[in-house]
């Protein structure tokens, strides 16, 4: 057989299996996509396409006029347009190329397709739309939802809500309102020192826990500071943590503004967060490698930093997203040096298909095959989602394929690897 028949039986057999989607932004009450007032660029345009454009020379303040949906469609892919025909190649621009075919049935976003792709995007916009997408044409079993630091109600059967510790590391205000004071209406406490701190944070934990029924966390810190966490002793970090809050009441709590922690502190608080999640026996994802947007400190997402953490907490499985890239080969040797690291390629398909191909091929020579997560759409809208997996099988294929040819295992151990990759072990490593 060619490789390509190879190839194409092994994308077949995989297209048939069940995902599971380690991880997405999607709005958990789909009724906010019907009832919102996005149209088809507002909502394309949300992230990663949005970098790439603005990567490629488009303005941000352009970018804001095609992003207006008062403004006429037309009119405004004409601003976007050279910008997004640069960008059509990316991994981004491709995804959305093969979302609005599958979904609209319509060829390729551009100046003959932008009116009609609209038309049918806003009659999409209504409930069973997401079941439509995620289920009948994905074939994902769950989605794991980043709720970021919220509380949300409600429940949706195709979702499971992975909560993020964040606040108590490096506090935010939010629509929820400043940190503290949220934490000490729901605890009926006063935060008056580390202690009050450190109880509050074990106490939301098992509250989201509890409540979202998994055993998972996620950290997104890379986006604000490097993952390096120093040990540091309770002693310093009580009496920073002291100053720092007594600066703030003194400050009249900042008018609503959170208080901003000393990073002994934000370590410590780090260190603390890894002995409950120990304790639990937690899955933790980590956003590791690039970040989204246009400009930030790329070093502060190398998971090397993160080697002190995988030692000292050796019951907490650390998920590597994003297969770290850039640095996909330094994940790669964690992953086979430690048993309780991980490889995640959400969203690594669309970063970079090509790395991913070199990255999977890599992997399958250098990792016990039962530690890697083949799919994580990471998109704010659902349509992304689609054309993200359509890539993301295709890599894995492609893979695959290579190795049977070069008769490392057979067809079948090929789509039983697929398989292992797209639902077994995140099923497994996930707790689920
Ligand atoms: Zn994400």
């Amino acid at each position: 057989m060619s490789e390509n028949i190879i190839y194409k039986e092994i994308f077949k057999q995989i297209e048939k299996q069940p995902v599971i989607d380690t991880h997405e932004h999607l709005l958990w009450d789909e009724s906010y996509r019907v009832n919102g007032e996005d149209d088809v660029l507002s909502e394309y345009l949300s992230h990663y396409l949005s970098s790439d454009v603005v990567s490629s020379g488009l303005k941000p303040v352009d970018l804001e006029k095609v992003r207006d949906k008062k403004r006429d469609i037309y009119e405004r892919w004409k601003i976007v347009e050279p910008y997004w025909e640069a960008s059509r190649f990316t991994g981004y621009g491709r995804a959305l190329d093969i979302s609005v075919k599958a979904i609209y049935d319509i060829d390729g976003i551009n100046g003959a397709t932008i009116r009609d792709l609209n038309d049918a995007f806003m009659k999409s916009k209504r409930p069973g739309h997401y079941n439509h997408v995620l289920k009948e044409l994905c074939g994902i079993q769950v989605s794991l939802l980043d709720i970021w630091t919220f509380r949300l109600d409600g429940d949706n059967p195709l979702f499971k809500r992975v909560w993020q510790p964040l606040n108590f590391i490096i506090p935010a205000s939010s629509a929820e309102g400043e940190v503290i004071s949220n934490i000490e209406k729901n605890y009926s406490i006063r935060v008056n020192n580390l202690d009050h701190w450190m109880e509050a944070c074990r106490k939301e934990l098992d509250y989201m826990l509890a409540t979202y029924g998994v055993k998972i966390l996620k950290c997104s810190i890379a986006y604000s500071r490097s993952l390096r966490f120093e040990k540091v002793e309770y002693s310093v970090a009580k009496d920073s943590f002291n100053t720092a809050l007594a600066k703030w009441e003194r400050e009249g709590r900042l008018q609503g503004k959170s208080l901003e922690l000393p990073i002994e502190v934000q370590d410590f608080m780090m260190h603390y967060i890894l002995e409950l999640a120990n304790e639990r026996n937690l899955t933790f994802q980590f956003h590791t490698g690039i970040q989204e947007g246009n400009g930030n400190i790329l070093t502060n997402s190398d998971p090397s930093l993160m080697i002190n953490l995988f030692t000292e907490y050796p019951d907490v499985d650390f998920d590597l997203f994003h297969i770290s890239y850039p640095y996909q080969n330094v994940a790669c040797a964690l992953g086979k040096m430690f048993p309780n690291v991980f490889i995640d390629m959400c969203w690594a398909h669309i970063i970079s298909p090509s790395a991913s191909i070199r990255a999977l091929d890599d992997f399958l020579d250098a990792i016990p095959y039962n530690k890697i997560s083949a799919f994580g759409g990471d998109y704010l809208f659902v349509d992304g989602v689609y054309g993200h997996l359509y890539m993301a099988r295709q890599n894995v294929s492609r893979v695959l394929a290579e190795k049977v040819k070069q008769g490392i295992f057979s067809l079948d151990k090929a789509v039983d690897i697929g398989k292992a990759l797209f639902y077994d072990n995140p099923m497994r490593i996930f707790k689920l």
